[in-house]
């Protein structure tokens, strides 16, 4: 499985064949992130439009993947509904390892199906069956009836759309295994407009671990780090949703479309409520001993007197963010079933649910009326949102349609750009304050995850604009080296630049490891070229005044440190991206 080169399996949905194709680049690339954006630059179209039938949909692991604990992540890149531009979301499950075990560094799929369609991929497979009948069907049916078909259990992962990928909603999520998404920027959309509604991947060869003592000892110490010291407690215990109740204590988090950054009434959607009252059990991607997936459950009844059943919603802090406090929800049982609701529509649930903070906002200012949001929307209404995230997923008139390209495509029709929660796409459940919201508005993926900026705004005092655009540029350095081996971000602690070279060298990746600070520059480099070749243009992003009013434990936002660290991240995104320092 060592190899200097990647084997990237390369699908022609129009033909319905593949073929393998080595690709070098290895020791330059890595693999996740960096083996995107080379076959991106290789294989895909920056001046075309996302939907073109020829703009790939990439799927990559990393030189590390199945070899080390979390290293468990697939990195999918597309050319993204949401705005046009090359994207990156990231993806577990049990995706990764099926890669490995497919004997594939990644999967590319071009071309446009005929028909609804089903691929199946594997070391010794490749197959594209019709499944019309699937189409329509929500994310879980389609999963029910999948995994009757595809053999393997255990071994495979299968990734499927919902009506809102079929929709093509910018905010179409995959869905992997049931648990798991490729959740921003819409890439359940480029599915959709590729005909294909699912993907299993195989994984059914096999491979021998490296030998000698160096890799099972250091096997070991990383097992130990992760399981039986503090480090990853948190993660595996109440899980993210442990973020809701100190955000909420420190003014940090994001209420009722941010008017708010914290509400009085917050302890009935904390990570504790969640975990005393609907947590069932946890569970985890394939190859990581953490489990930081929490499953609460729903009860349902379907027959007097006392006959229920119950299904299994997982939770995360920025779902409960989005489902809950943006939206006043402040009932762990209501916010899982939005949940529920959104998860069938195949919609991410972070960006459904601040649009919809959105909508409700702006019917209260009778900028929008029934006949658009179809029912009376308001804050804290949890049945007129169980119907509302289903007209969103389904898009099922005019409006939802449009709200489902994004907040900010409704607010130029309707109005109401000020108190749009859009930081390049709908905000993550952090108003720790300036660094983050620049952050996140820049971005490379519009995420929280981009880099550390909702702990930076919370660790430092001063307002030094040069410090605070350094620490964005190296800890999104740090990140990107992490996203091309590829690591769960959670694991960010443990590995650090040292450890993951120490890895490289355990599995024979020797000359990537010697070289990891330019190689992991490189990537940077490249993501951000790749990104602007495809008009992003970071001068461009305005950040909404509700952002400007928001008020923290540290008091009102101060507008001038947010527009000067702006310009100045923007200056720098434009110098990473110039040509001449891609060497
Ligand atoms: S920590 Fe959670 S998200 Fe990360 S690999 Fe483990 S189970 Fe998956």
């Amino acid at each position: 499985m060592i190899r200097d080169h990647f084997r990237v399996l390369k699908v022609d949905l129009s033909t319905g064949r593949g073929q393998i194709e080595e690709i070098d680049g290895r020791d330059t690339c890595a693999g996740g992130s960096g083996l995107a954006a080379l076959l991106f630059g290789r294989m895909g179209f920056p001046d075309r439009t996302w939907e073109d039938p020829e703009q790939p949909l990439v799927f990559a692991i990393g030189p590390l993947t199945g070899y080390f604990p979390l290293m468990s992540k697939v990195v999918c890149a597309f050319k993204s509904p949401y705005h046009g531009q090359y994207a990156e979301s990231h993806g577990g499950g049990r995706s990764a390892l099926s890669l490995r075990f497919a004997d594939l560094d990644a999967l590319v799929i071009t071309g446009k199906a005929k028909r609804p369609s089903f691929l199946t991929v594997g070391a010794r497979k490749l197959e594209l069956r019709d499944v019309h009948y699937l189409w329509g069907k929500s994310v879980q049916r389609t999963g029910q009836m999948l995994r009757r078909m595809v053999g393997g259990s255990g071994h495979r992962s299968i990734l499927r759309i919902g009506p809102a990928g079929e929709n093509r909603s910018a905010m179409a999520c995959i869905n992997v295994d049931t648990y798991r998404h490729f959740g921003r920027l819409g890439g359940g959309a480029v599915m959709g407009a590729k005909n294909l509604k699912a993907i299993a991947i195989v994984g059914d060869e096999s491979f021998d671990l490296p030998a000698g003592k160096e890799y099972g000892q250091l096997f070991r110490n990383i097992y130990e780090q992760v399981t039986e010291t503090s480090m990853m407690d948190k993660y595996h215990n109440l899980g993210t949703p442990i973020n809701v109740a100190l955000l909420n204590k420190i003014q940090a988090l994001p209420c009722r479309n941010l008017q708010r950054t914290s509400d009085e009434a917050i302890s009935g959607i904390t990570g504790e409520t969640f975990a005393e009252r609907t947590l069932l059990r946890n569970t985890a991607c394939s190859g990581c001993p953490v489990g930081c997936i929490h499953l609460g459950f729903l009860r349902e009844k379907f027959s007097e007197p006392n006959q229920y059943l119950y299904r299994q919603v997982t939770y995360d802090h920025e779902p409960i963010f989005a489902m809950g406090a943006m939206l006043s929800v402040l009932d762990a049982f209501q916010v899982l079933r939005l949940l529920e609701i959104a998860e069938k529509a195949g919609l991410d649930v972070m960006s459904a649910g601040v649009a919809l903070a959105w909508a409700t906002e702006a019917f209260e200012k009778g900028l929008l009326s029934e006949k658009e949001t179809l029912i009376p929307l308001k804050f804290g209404d949890a049945g007129a949102y169980a119907q509302a995230v289903k007209h969103l997923g389904t898009g099922t008139n005019d409006f939802y349609r449009l709200l489902g390209q994004g907040t900010l495509k409704a607010a130029e029709q309707y109005g109401g750009m000020d108190f749009a929660c859009v930081l390049g796409q709908e905000m993550g459940g952090y108003a720790t304050g300036e660094v983050f919201f620049v952050s996140q508005a820049l971005g490379f993926r519009h995420s929280h995850l981009d880099a550390g900026g909702y702990s930076y705004d919370q660790k430092q005092k001063g307002k030094d604009v040069a410090q605070a655009v350094e620490f964005l540029v190296q800890d999104e350095k740090a990140r990107v080296l992490l996203t091309s081996m590829v690591s769960c971000l959670f694991a960010r602690e443990v590995y650090k630049e040292a450890l993951v070279a120490d890895c490289l060298n355990a599995v024979g990746y020797r000359t990537l490891a010697e070289n990891l600070d330019s190689v992991a520059s490189r990537i940077q480099k490249m993501r951000w070229q790749t990104r602007l070749k495809t008009g992003f243009d970071p001068g461009s992003v305005k950040i909404p005044e509700r952002f400007k009013q928001v008020v923290t434990w540290k008091g009102p936002l101060d507008t001038n440190y947010l527009d000067i660290l702006q310009r100045s991240y923007t200056q720098k995104i434009r110098e990473m991206a110039k040509p001449e320092e891609n060497n």
